[in-house]
């Protein structure tokens, strides 16, 4: 899958006109992978893996309460440096979107690891009759989805729709998606 890419509006597929929409600012969307999956996202024991704020953590000499060592998350680091106490997207910069692994998805409604067969055999499909997952996440109807995969229509819906939650990853262990 695509981390980051972008959504821009050309005439044709061609450099010239590539040159055109940057120049004229028709990127439409911005597109990046959600950090609240990764391993380190928020401040958090790497044993028990409980979430802590940095103050908590740095209170107690990155200890946490099981014994574990806690590791400081990239928000916490991003919050250090900010200057910004909350965040401040510029008006002429088109919307940014997070985005989510197809099979972790798969996973999350089917209630199998991301690994598994079954997972794998169900993603595949889908690869097979969209082409790529940005397509299935973001473009394809979801009657279309439905077809193949009636939970899955459900929870891209919902994505969709910004109503996803996710609970993010800290101490080394992965993000997860919420759903239903
Ligand atoms: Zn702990």
């Amino acid at each position: 899958m695509g981390r980051e890419f972008n959504r821009i509006d050309m005439a044709d597929l061609s450099f010239g006109s590539l040159k055109d929409a940057i120049r004229n600012n028709r990127i439409v969307e911005n597109y990046g992978y959600d950090p609240r999956m990764g391993k380190y996202h928020l401040t958090g024991c790497a044993r028990c893996y409980r979430a802590y704020s940095l103050e908590e953590a740095t209170k107690l000499k990155m200890r946490c309460s099981c014994g574990g060592q806690i590791k400081k998350g990239v928000k916490s680091r991003i919050e250090e440096l900010a200057a910004y106490s909350t965040p401040h997207h510029p008006k002429d910069r088109p919307r940014y979107r997070y985005i989510l692994p197809l099979a972790e998805l798969l996973s999350t409604i089917h209630g199998k690891g991301v690994t598994t067969k079954y997972v794998q055999s169900r993603y595949n499909i889908l690869i097979n009759e969209f082409g790529t997952e940005i397509n299935v996440l973001l473009d394809v109807p979801l009657e279309e989805i439905a077809k193949i995969d009636g939970d899955l229509s459900g929870i891209i819906g919902a994505y969709r729709q910004n109503r996803l939650d996710v609970t993010a990853g800290r101490g080394g262990q992965y993000g997860t998606v919420r759903y239903g």
